[in-house]
């Protein structure tokens, strides 16, 4: 008898049809005995649709994270209650729980809230009746019991924090791709499916725009040491797993995965004096609002008027909140001003292996240059490199490094 979380996301549920089908298949897979934990994400759009219909009332809705949450929570409560109907409809006992039914207790931190304690007696209640158990992703409730959600993408993170809290026999993520790719296959047609990744690679290729698993979710796998199998809804091919080490897998390449995000948007603040204190005060700032900085490059001082540039990138969606911390501070510092471009982009190339290997960032910025790709932001982690370009320069800049870095034989 084995314990078995599996997620489906918005595009497997995205209408009747498909939850009926997930249902299908979720029962024509399960071995007699085995006790089934579905997690499941919002229908389709709709957690982009709710955010449009927010901005209709208020153009800035993130001003009001609170009530943000409790909107956005509501998508995942309609594919519970729709995907548990199915069960029931072809014969077979399930009920729906919500995130904070089922034990997901996140900090207090609205929109991007973070899981900090599972309890979920509830769902092995439930399991123990014989019931499969639906719960909604995406939310949790915090300590003033308020719903919060978890943050674009956090279904994955419920599902897997579920799956670590529950001792899971195995988790897995079901997507509209058929596992994890060495570039979003939807962007390069010669992408290679891979057989298994490590945690630390995904792990740096979600944060770098490959939005396949969400990087908490991938930071949770890692922490309960529960291996993540991810597979497509639609077919029965064997996926991806992301684990610890490799075991199966000849590493035939350094680089792993070529990644791009182009939900980036880049802030400068010039003519900033050139004292200490000057970086703290404006990313304390940022950090003190919960927004991510990412590529921080600060300019050479100008010897005559003795100031510099501070140039920094945010995720698009903290761009507004951003710009109204940071116009501010550069008030305060006397900055020349500040300057904001959204129309950039990240791309990025992962691999443990990479470390003490110097040609692969040469490799990276040569296949930019033949594609006459300008790099405006450079920076690198031990196991990746990223460079900041043009967002409509995103997908001539991810096929180049990749064809150089996996050659068609
Ligand atoms: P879901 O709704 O199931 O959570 P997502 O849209 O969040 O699905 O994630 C799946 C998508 O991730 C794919 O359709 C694909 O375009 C994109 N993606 C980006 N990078 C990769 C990658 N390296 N491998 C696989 N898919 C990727
Ligand atoms: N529905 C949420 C989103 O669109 C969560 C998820 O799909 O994982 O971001
Ligand atoms: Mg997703």
């Amino acid at each position: 008898m084995a314990l078995i979380v599996k997620k489906f996301g918005g595009s497997s549920v995205a209408t009747a049809e498909k939850i009926m089908a997930v249902a299908r298949r979720v029962l024509q897979d399960q071995h007699p005995g085995d006790q089934i934990v579905v997690v499941v994400s919002a229908m389709g759009d709709t957690t982009d649709d709710l955010i449009a219909l927010a901005k209709k009332i208020a153009p800035e809705p993130y001003h009001y994270t609170r009530e943000v949450d409790m909107l956005l929570s509501t998508g995942e409560q309609v594919s519970i209650a729709l995907l548990a109907m199915a069960f029931n409809t072809l014969g077979h006992p399930a009920v729906s729980l919500t995130g904070p039914q089922a034990g997901v207790i996140s900090n207090v931190v609205y929109t991007k809230g973070k899981i900090v304690d599972i309890t979920p007696k509830r769902v092995l209640e439930e399991l123990d009746k014989g019931k499969i158990v639906v719960v909604a992703g995406f939310q949790g409730i915090n300590a003033l019991g308020d719903v919060t959600t978890l943050g674009r993408g956090g279904s994955d993170t419920s599902a897997v924090a579920i799956a670590g809290a529950l001792k899971a026999d195995s988790c897995e993520i079901f997507t509209d791709v058929d596992g994890v790719y060495s570039a979003d296959p939807r962007v390069v047609k010669d992408a290679r499916r891979m057989k298994e990744i490590t945690y630390n690679e995904m792990l740096e290729m979600a944060r770098l725009g490959a939005v396949v698993m969400q990087p908490r979710s991938v930071e949770m796998g890692k922490h309960f040491g529960v291996p993540i199998h991810v597979r497509s809804t639609f077919t029965q091919q064997p996926g991806t797993i992301i684990r610890e080490e490799y075991t199966v897998e000849e590493k035939e390449f350094i680089i792993r995965g070529v990644t791009h995000d182009n939900d980036v948007a880049k802030i400068a603040v010039l003519g900033v004096p050139n004292r200490p204190g000057i970086a703290y005060t404006i990313f304390s700032a940022l950090a003190d609002a919960n927004i991510d900085v990412d590529m921080i490059v600060q300019s050479i001082r100008n010897s005559e008027t003795n100031v510099i540039d501070m140039v920094f990138t945010v995720a698009s969606s903290d761009l507004s909140q951003a710009r109204t911390i940071v116009e501010k501070i550069a008030r305060q510092l006397e900055a020349i001003g500040t300057l904001v471009e959204e129309d950039v982009a990240k791309v990025s190339v992962v691999g443990a292996g990479m470390f003490g290997s110097p040609g692969i960032a040469a490799a990276m910025f040569g296949a930019l240059s033949e594609a006459q790709v300008n790099i405006e932001v450079i920076s690198t982690s031990e196991i990746s490199i990223s460079c900041l370009i043009k967002e409509s320069q995103v997908k001539e800049a991810v096929n180049a490094i990749h064809a150089k870095f996996f050659p068609t034989k």
